[in-house]
């Protein structure tokens, strides 16, 4: 452990006064280095992910896919079908768009496609915000104004984007809210999530949503292919490279989607696509079986909107691992007076600390620790000494190693799935695993951590021929490319 204690101190009996309304355990302080120590040990002692914890995770995961491939509701991973049984090759022909509706922006974006030699000849795209009020308005309003985003985008086409004469403009539909798909272009939505709250629309297929809003604007656009964010980010990674068979997200939330034999999905019951694949869309937030948990995690769960759900995405997404850390330091500032004699009344804020905050944090390689200081400070208003910082930055450190590894965890067991099922054909030669998300792009630690348990898991000749690489904004493209391959025109290639 990398924590001294500062000069012991020993003070008579108190309790740090908490604004928090906690109620809390009488106790001797020595110092808090004293006191704060075993809680950073025990937390430690609990996130650790040795060897035998991750093989017992990547053995479990591809226990539940198979699970979730027999029957619908047969594990925690619903394994939904996505309908995309024909991947992009490269061939695709001509001018598409894309609409990718997943938190509080939008994004639209065209692109001119020129087939295998020209490829992505050019693209546009603008990003747009969601008004507040629309979150909580009816669905009409809604799509009506994603319809009119749309319009004004399409009316400023030209330059390079041509569209032949008497076709619609078609749209592939990124749409990252539970949806359970019915066609390639269909889908009926579960539930609004991550604070949308529109009246009208769960229960209702939101590609007609879409298209009526069109309708009503007189726009001249369809919708060829919906798509989950996961699905998007697989089809357009395997436009540039066939080796492409996993996609990854890692941002707010996190989920994974892979390329399956349809002969290995047993509730398909023989509806066998024509080429013999299909994507699947894991779901795997939801995984749970065997993970390493605290009792940060359990509290963190038990006051979330959705107690007991999404406890892989809990332990291992962007809008959780911030959270996870503020609960230890609260914890540590309570029980082991880790600031002293009062606890900061900002660390009593649920989700004040985020996840960018401790990435910045764990960037900082200066002797003082400054950052971290001022970070701490604008964050939390807290002034600290380095010996505290060391100790934040330790603990920053064992949440995002377990994160890390898990999800590295995750993936290796989606690709032993896959290889038991085609001896060879995954380990035995190159196979990529396209990433994309906020948390993977933007945080080295989590990254490395995530490589080096897939290393570890797979031994280092077969971890050669497993590359995982980040596939940036793919799913954009990826979204198009969908609407080109099931375009209602004949096709150009
Ligand atoms: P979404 O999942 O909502 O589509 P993104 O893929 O853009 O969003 O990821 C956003 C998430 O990525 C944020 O919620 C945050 O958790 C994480 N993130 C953003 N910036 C950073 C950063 N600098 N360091 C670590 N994580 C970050
Ligand atoms: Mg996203």
């Amino acid at each position: 452990m990398s924590i001294t204690a500062s000069p012991p101190a020993v003070r008579s009996i108190y309790l740090p006064r908490s604004p928090c309304g906690t109620p809390r355990v009488r106790m001797t302080v020595r110092s808090n280095a004293v006191t704060v120590v075993p809680i950073l040990t025990k937390l430690q002692k609990d996130c650790a992910t040795p060897l035998p914890v991750l093989r017992h995770v990547a053995d479990a995961m591809a226990a539940d896919m198979r699970a979730g491939l027999a029957v619908d509701g047969g594990s925690d991973l619903k394994m939904i079908l996505s309908y995309v049984d024909s991947l992009p090759t490269g061939n695709e022909k001509g001018l598409f768009y894309a609409l990718d509706l997943g938190g509080t922006n939008f994004r639209v974006l065209r692109v001119q496609l020129g087939g295998k030699d020209e490829r992505v000849v050019a693209t546009e795209f603008e990003q747009m915000s969601i008004p507040q009020e629309l979150m909580f308005g009816t669905s009409e309003e809604l799509f009506d104004f994603i319809a009119s985003g749309l319009a004004k985008f399409a009316q400023e086409e030209g330059g390079k984007f041509h569209l032949p004469h008497g076709r619609k403009r078609e749209i592939g539909f990124t749409f990252s809210f539970p949806v359970k798909q019915t066609s390639i272009d269909s889908g009926i939505l579960m539930k609004w999530t991550k604070g949308f709250a529109v009246s009208g629309t769960a229960g209702r297929d939101v590609v007609a949503c879409l298209n009526e809003a069109m309708e009503r604007l007189g726009l001249d656009m369809r919708v060829s292919a919906l798509v989950n964010d996961t699905v998007g980010t697989l089809a357009g990674a395997r436009y540039w490279d066939d080796d492409v068979m996993v996609a990854v997200i890692l941002g707010t939330g996190t989920n994974a989607c892979y390329v399956e034999r349809t002969d290995a999905i047993p509730k398909l019951q023989g509806q066998n696509s024509t080429s013999g694949r299909t994507i699947i869309n894991t779901e795997w937030g939801a995984f749970s079986n065997g993970l390493p948990l605290t009792e940060f995690d359990r509290d963190m769960d038990a006051k979330s909107v959705n107690p007991g759900e999404q406890i892989f995405e809990k332990t291992i997404s962007g809008m959780y691992l911030g959270e996870i850390v503020r609960r230890v330091l609260l914890k540590m500032a309570e029980a082991g007076a880790l600031f002293g004699e009062s606890v900061p009344e900002n660390l009593c804020t649920p989700f004040v600390l985020r996840t960018p905050d401790i990435s910045a944090m764990q960037q900082d390689t200066s002797q003082d620790l400054e950052a971290v200081e001022s970070i701490l400070y604008n964050v939390a208003g807290v002034k600290s000494n380095l010996s505290m910082r060391k100790i934040i930055m330790d603990v920053c450190d064992t949440i995002v190693k377990r994160g890390g590894r898990l999800a590295g965890a995750g993936i290796v067991g989606i690709l032993q799935k896959m290889e038991e099922d085609s001896k060879g054909l995954i380990f035995g030669k190159r196979t990529v695993v396209a990433m994309d998300g906020g948390l993977y792009e933007h945080y080295p630690q989590y990254r490395r951590y995530l490589q080096d348990a897939v290393t570890e898991l797979l031994g280092w000749e077969i971890s050669k021929n497993v590359v995982i690489e980040h596939s940036k904004d793919g799913s954009g493209i990826g979204a198009a490319l969908l609407a080109a391959t099931n375009s209602q025109y004949e096709h150009d290639f």
